[in-house]
């Protein structure tokens, strides 16, 4: 079963998404994660994505299909939380053909842009283990290091305030009207994306309750 996790960027899918997996067990599927994996590691599709992730764009749909591909042909999870695809509906229509049968819907977290930009502009990551900080809520210790590792804690290229206003655009344009092609379809679904973590997880577990009760 696959759920997709909806959001701008900043909306705390990724947040929202560990904490699924760390308490329920389920898979977390994030393509930024694996496009930055292919970044790190120098493959073909890393080389390809490096620059565009970077300005904030999206990469090319073919390419996010092979790193989708990839990661679904080796899971074996009960539910799978998909965060970061599909980004625009063609993207949707190809995941349609994938895997009909196992995407059960779409959960939006709906949060306001002011509350999106700061904590963007506020974002900070561990270099090392992907711990994630932001400057004024939960920042890292005082020589700038992860609590976590000792290693240090950077911006991502693509929290800077330039790729941040492209990011937030092309989600309008491209990601907004994935909401409207699952609604066609009964299978999307909003939150209150808003609060502390804790709150927001128990909003997300009881619509996916009801998502995956049997009718
Ligand atoms: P994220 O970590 O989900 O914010 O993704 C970081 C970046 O990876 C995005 O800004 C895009 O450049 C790229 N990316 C991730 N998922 C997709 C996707 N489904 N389609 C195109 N680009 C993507």
């Amino acid at each position: 079963m696959i759920i997709l996790l909806m959001g701008a960027p900043g909306a705390g899918k990724g947040t929202q998404a560990d904490l699924l997996a760390s308490n329920l067990g389920y898979r977390k599927l994030s393509t930024g994660d694996a496009l930055r994996k292919h970044v790190k590691l120098g493959t073909e599709i890393g080389r390809v994505a490096g620059a565009i992730m970077d300005r904030g764009d999206l990469v090319p749909d073919d390419v996010l299909f092979k790193v989708l591909s990839e990661e679904l042909s080796s899971d074996s999870s009960v539910v799978t939380l998909l965060d970061g695809y599909p980004r625009n509906v063609d993207q949707a229509k190809a995941l349609e053909a994938l895997k009909s049968s196992a995407v059960k819907g779409a959960i939006h977290l709906d949060v306001a842009k002011d509350v999106l930009i700061s904590r963007l502009s506020g974002r900070r990551v561990c270099s090392s283990c992907g711990s994630t900080y932001h400057m004024s809520s939960s920042p890292p210790d005082q020589c700038g290091k992860c609590r976590k590792c000792g290693a240090s804690v950077v911006q991502r290229p693509d929290d800077r305030q330039e790729a941040v206003a492209v990011r937030l655009d092309v989600y309008e344009k491209n990601t907004r009207p994935v909401l409207q092609y699952y609604s066609e379809k009964g299978r999307c679904w909003h939150i209150d994306g808003t609060g502390d973590a804790g709150e927001v997880f128990s909003r997300l577990k009881a619509v996916i309750d009801e998502i995956c009760s049997p009718v």
